[in-house]
């Protein structure tokens, strides 16, 4: 049988095993702390240096660069390993997926990603652990090395738009691909959950694992609550049996 274009749209629950908080979901940290929502909110953080300076500090202190890939990243690398062509959508930004061993170039990331910095001026991008390394040598708000611009983590902040061709990859393969697996993702966020619409409209088989309910948990063929850590290498592990790997 040939092998399924499997897509996986993942969001804060993947992570959560790596000791990783849901920070932007609508229940995220976040989103219950108005203030701490400045720090990640694109006019208060261009307008406001010591918005910026505190932003950088919590950066500094929250070590989410330490984060290991847990066993659910894993098994989402294995399945590409064996030959599976997969793509990864994800609305995090911890970059796991590509150090569980995803190739870069098959992992969309919605919301950016927190291991590089973007300068607002020039656009220039650099690694995050050198703004970070900047910070912890002194300078409170480290400005672009190469035009003096504000530097910003590459993220998606509130109030930023989501990068246009990055979610028209995510629009193509949730339309191309025959297995669609939401997992640890609310599905409430827009535009991503619709993504599991798309998917469902377009013929291909839904799968959400949350231990939550979601809108779209309806239209799929399958739900599964079971924690993500156990609940997807099995899954993963049915579709290459299903496949004959
Ligand atoms: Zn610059």
């Amino acid at each position: 049988m040939a092998r399924p274009l499997v897509a996986l749209l993942t969001g804060a629950g993947i992570s959560t095993d790596s000791g990783i908080a849901d920070y932007r979901g609508p229940n995220g940290l976040w989103r219950r702390d108005p203030e701490a929502e400045k720090l990640v909110t694109y006019a208060y953080y261009m307008g406001d240096p010591e918005i910026r300076r505190r932003s950088w500090l919590m950066r500094r202190e929250n070590q989410a660069l330490a984060a290991e890939p847990n066993a659910a990243h894993r098994a989402v690398a294995e399945l590409e390993r064996a030959g599976f062509p997969v793509r990864v959508i994800t609305q995090n930004v911890d970059g796991l997926h590509q150090l569980a061993g995803v190739p870069a170039r098959k992992v969309l990331e919605l919301h950016g990603t927190a291991r590089s910095v973007v300068c607002t001026r020039c656009r220039a991008r650099g690694p995050m652990e050198h703004a970070l390394a900047r910070v912890e040598a002194g300078e409170g708000d480290p400005p672009c090395r190469k035009c003096g611009g504000i530097l910003k983590p590459a993220t998606v902040m509130f109030g930023e738009r989501l990068d246009p061709v990055v979610l028209g990859d995510a629009l193509a393969i949730t339309k191309a691909c025959q297995v669609f697996i939401a997992v640890g993702s609310s599905l409430q966020v827009q535009p991503a959950a619709g993504l599991a619409g798309v998917a469902a409209d377009h013929g291909a088989r839904l799968v959400v694992v949350n231990a939550e309910p979601t809108p779209y948990d309806g239209l799929a063929a399958e739900v599964v609550r079971e924690p993500i850590g156990t609940a997807l290498p099995r899954l993963l592990a049915g579709l290459r049996e299903e496949y004959g790997d």
